[in-house]
């Protein structure tokens, strides 16, 4: 049997691994070496999942949709993220790792950011834990995301802008790394998706597997079957599929589904279609799928979703690729937009833009109507507005 979760390694197939520099060696091997056994202690399960039971608000609804049930010709559920505290599914990881941080004794938290999801989700745990928090965002994104820089202020927060190459969620992440490799003794650096060295893509998987276990019960409730016919999320480091398909990797029976952007068209150059257009490489520590240019050069992405516009993606995902486990599409700007008003005009929920991408692969898997899916709707379109009003009118 094809294996699809991480090896002893710290590989999936041929990508994954540990490409750190020494000065992180012991931090990764202490993280490594401690994940497992403070995931698996009673304690931590119990204040983990209290945690997302009356601070986050799980399990999250599973809702039939009735509207795109109709349209897409079998039944359709949409997996609820996009009602936990903060607006998506980040804060399930967040809530984790700071616990796991406390128990290894860290004081001291930092985090990369793109859009601000992933930097308020990790500024929320920090209020919450009385922890300091420092978070490094693109200077681009600081301009672009004011209202998500104010709220991790206000949580107690420091934002530190990244004014290296393009200003953006790479540069901040280079910048947090280089801010662990001068404190790690004391400080735990939060990823927001299951990216970086061996043990983050696991670590990140196993604490976002919360989505899928709650599927199980909720379709056995629902429909008398733990499984459906097929699951659909999208993918921009990876974390909300990872959560959504963890425990259905070995069921064949389940149909994976990964919508990338294809920004202008995958065609256009400004995609971040890192499944389709990327090459081997190695970035933020570990090996995978990555948009470069033949020497090795990071190729900027582009989506109108800014928590899709990573270059790489994490290495589960790229072995469920190759291993053709999961069938990627791509979803373009203009798919995701009409996804995003029609599911706000027929279903009145706004999602957000990134979640869009998912709605729109609808159209392009054909369904039987006994077909059970399960979409996960990774966030709440909030932070979309300013675009969604934008484009108001046009779809
Ligand atoms: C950050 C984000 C994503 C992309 O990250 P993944 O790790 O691929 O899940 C998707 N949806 C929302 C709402 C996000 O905030």
């Amino acid at each position: 049997m094809k294996q699809y979760s991480v090896d002893e390694r710290g590989y999936y197939g041929e990508f994954g691994g540990a490409y750190i520099p020494e000065i992180l060696h012991k931090c990764v091997t202490d993280l490594e070496k401690a994940y497992l056994p403070i995931m698996e202690s009673r304690q931590f399960q119990r204040d983990f999942n209290q945690l997302l039971h009356d601070y986050v608000g799980r399990p999250s609804p599973l809702y039939l949709s009735r509207q795109l049930s109709e349209h897409f010709g079998a039944k359709i559920y949409l997996k609820r993220e996009d009602l936990n505290h903060t607006g998506a599914h980040k804060i399930n990881n967040t809530i984790g790792q700071i616990l796991i941080a406390r128990e290894m004794g860290k004081t001291r938290i930092i985090a990369e950011t793109g859009a601000g999801q992933h930097g308020v989700a990790t500024a929320t745990v920090c209020a919450l834990m009385q922890m300091p928090c420092t978070v490094y965002m693109g200077e681009t994104d600081v301009k672009r995301q004011q209202v998500n820089v104010k709220k991790m202020e206000m949580l107690g927060a420091t934002v530190i802008p990244v004014t290296s190459g393009n200003m953006t969620l790479k540069d901040a992440t280079n910048e947090a790394i280089r801010d662990w490799c001068s404190h790690p003794a004391d400080t735990h650096y939060i990823i927001g998706s299951v990216v970086g060295p061996h043990p983050y893509p696991d670590l990140v998987a196993r604490l976002q597997s919360v989505i899928s276990k709650e599927i199980k019960v909720q379709l056995t409730e629902k429909e008398g079957r733990d499984f459906p016919d097929y699951l659909i999320a999208c993918v921009g480091g990876g974390s909300n599929a990872a959560g959504t398909i963890y425990e259905y990797l070995d069921n064949d029976k389940v149909k994976i589904i990964l919508a990338e952007a294809g920004g202008k068209g995958i065609d256009s150059g400004e995609s971040a279609a890192t499944i389709h257009l990327g090459t081997k490489g190695v970035l933020h520590g570990c090996k995978t799928l990555l948009m470069q240019t033949e020497d090795g050069q990071i190729t900027e992405p582009y989506s109108i979703s800014a928590g899709l516009d990573y270059p790489g993606i994490g290495p589960m995902h790229a072995n469920l690729a190759v291993q053709n486990r999961a069938q990627v599409v791509d979803v373009n700007d203009d798919e995701a937009l009409k996804a995003a008003f029609e599911l706000t005009r027929n279903e009145g929920i706004i999602p957000a833009l990134e979640s869009a991408h998912a709605l729109a692969a609808l159209e392009k898997v054909k369904f039987k109507p006994e077909d059970i899916v399960v979409l996960t709707l990774s966030g709440r379109g909030d932070k979309d507005l300013d675009t969604y009003f934008k484009y108001e009118g046009q779809y």
